[in-house]
């Protein structure tokens, strides 16, 4: 009989992220866990961080702080987990150890796994002889009957190696040749036929789960509705629905949604911390220092990404909105998100995109809410005429910019007087009848005490007309005698804010380092 997953039904909506603790957390798993949150706000259900550290061996120092330093970092609340705490706790695998064993012999009670006595050598012989065959080496419905398990041995054998405390391990007992189908949101139908699989290590040696047993018990104790993961565990979903069925719980299997990789700019494989490093952008949220080589992998956060346009980025890359809108706030992603506009193909990372969407977000953000992101770079001089100052400086600088620690470089000449001067505008633009009509403009300025842009902007084009050129041919000058550069914010703008009493030193100041 086909498995025919899930029933719909109106089960609350649960999910989880279930990020195993063995490095720092990859961005595109981050973007699981944004999707699970989006998923589960947009449906008024509960978001659950589950740790799943059951592989000992591959346990990192510190990965699992990182995990939730990240998802704090970038907003994404987690409702129950290993800090927040909940009623289907302990949310760490490592705590609920008493939990999986019990079902690993009821499936052998049942018949539909058995325990596996063979040693490594047993193991390596079987596969030399299915490869001599040019059989695939597994453990599998074909194989097993000639290797050293509970389905071979007598039953008298099997309870003595029991009692003895032999080692053993259990295998789930996957049919012959049976189709297995199960409906993925994303994906639609899926169809594998069991004999692609092998029966795999439910319960290992030492007594302790597997990912794939462990992950079950636990997506069913804790109620979830909806498994959303990264395409990479496609392959294990047919087991796993296969042991919903054993174990009884079909019904109330969760919906599958597998979500497509995050692939390289170039479209050409799964994008890799390598290729962050050869193309100079993060693949992780935050910095993640080695434990054991105290090597450090920059994170978006240091490389001066805002959290809010890490989250827009991540969410484009494999969902689209109903319109070209690429602007989202976490609130508007969780109103718009859905699950059926996830692609089903790779998403392209893309760098100039996500400087794109920084630089999208510095322009929302306040001058005030800037200074503080660059607090480590302001020095005296920056505050020296007030906070405001400083914030409305920014704001002018910001729009050039893809992050903020790039604008106070870029403006100096709105603390002090400028240091260096563009050497082409002094070339081609800077000679004796220039410099006197920009005196003569900067003396009208002041003596009118014109201090708003408007009036000085209005007095240019006055003293342009009284002498019967253009404007345009002062604009580039004036601003490179105030600023000492060729380009940059509203002239007028930037000289309001400067000032006059400064604007006409520096007047001085220039004619002074360039006399014409
Ligand atoms: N622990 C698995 C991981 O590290 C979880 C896979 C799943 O979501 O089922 O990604």
């Amino acid at each position: 009989m086909p498995l025919n997953s899930q029933k719909m039904s109106d089960r609350p909506v649960r999910v989880r992220f279930a990020p195993s603790p063995t490095g720092p957390l990859h961005i595109g798993g981050v973007r699981t866990a944004l999707y699970n949150y989006l998923f589960a706000k947009k449906h008024k259900g509960k978001f659950l961080l589950r740790i799943e550290d059951t592989d000992q061996k591959r346990f990192v120092e510190g990965a699992e702080d990182y995990v939730n330093d990240s998802l704090n970092w970038l907003g994404l609340t987690v409702d129950e987990g290993v800090r927040e705490g909940g009623d289907f706790g302990p949310y760490k695998q490592s705590e609920r150890m008493d939990k999986y064993a019990g079902y690993a012999h009821q499936l052998v009670k049942d018949d539909y796994a058995y325990y596996a006595f063979d040693t490594p050598e047993e193991l390596t012989e079987m596969r030399a002889k299915l490869e001599a065959n040019s059989m695939s080496a597994k453990y599998d419905a074909t194989s097993r009957m000639s290797m050293r398990n509970s389905l071979t041995l007598s039953e008298d054998e099997v309870k003595e190696r029991l009692d003895r405390g032999d080692n053993y391990i259990v295998r789930i007992k996957l049919p012959r040749n049976e189709e297995i189908r199960f409906q993925d949101v994303i994906r639609g139908w899926i169809v594998f036929n069991s004999s692609q699989l092998d029966d795999k290590v439910l319960l290992k040696e030492d007594g302790l789960p597997t990912y794939h047993l462990a992950n079950i018990v636990d997506d069913h104790l804790m109620e979830i509705s909806h498994v959303i993961r990264g395409e990479e565990w496609l392959p294990s979903a047919p087991l796993h629905v296969i042991l919903y069925r054993y174990l009884g719980w079909e019904d109330t299997m969760p919906k599958f949604a597998h979500l497509p990789l995050i692939l390289k700019p170039d479209g050409k494989g799964k994008l890799s911390k390598r290729d962050g490093d050869r193309l100079g952008f993060p693949v992780f949220p935050i910095e993640w220092k080695d434990p054991k080589t105290d090597e450090i992998s920059s994170g978006y956060r240091e490389s001066g990404y805002l959290p809010n346009a890490v989250v827009n980025m991540l969410a484009l890359l494999g969902w689209h909105p109903s319109d070209n809108q690429e602007l989202f706030d976490l609130e508007s992603l969780i109103n718009e998100f859905t699950l059926e506009r996830v692609s089903k193909s790779g998403a392209k990372f893309d760098m100039d995109k996500a400087k794109w969407f920084n630089h999208q977000y510095l322009m929302k953000a306040t001058g005030t809410e800037i200074a503080d992101m660059v607090a480590s770079q302001i020095e005296p001089k920056h505050t020296a005429r007030g906070d405001k100052y400083l914030a409305t400086a920014i704001e002018m600088l910001k729009e050039k910019v893809s992050f903020a620690s790039e604008i106070l470089p870029l403006g100096d000449y709105f603390f002090e007087a400028p240091s260096a001067y563009d050497e082409k505008v002094q070339r081609k633009k800077w000679n004796a009848d220039i410099a006197g009509h920009i005196t003569n403009y900067i003396n009208s300025i002041v003596e009118g005490n014109m201090v708003s842009a408007s009036a000085m902007e209005e007095q240019l084009q006055a003293y342009a007309d009284s002498k019967e050129i253009g404007k345009g041919m002062l604009m580039q000058p004036l601003r490179w005698v105030v600023s000492g550069q060729a380009g940059g914010p509203p002239i007028f703008e930037m000289l309001e804010l400067i000032g006059l009493e400064e604007v006409s030193k520096r007047l001085d100041r220039a004619i002074q380092k360039f006399p014409v």
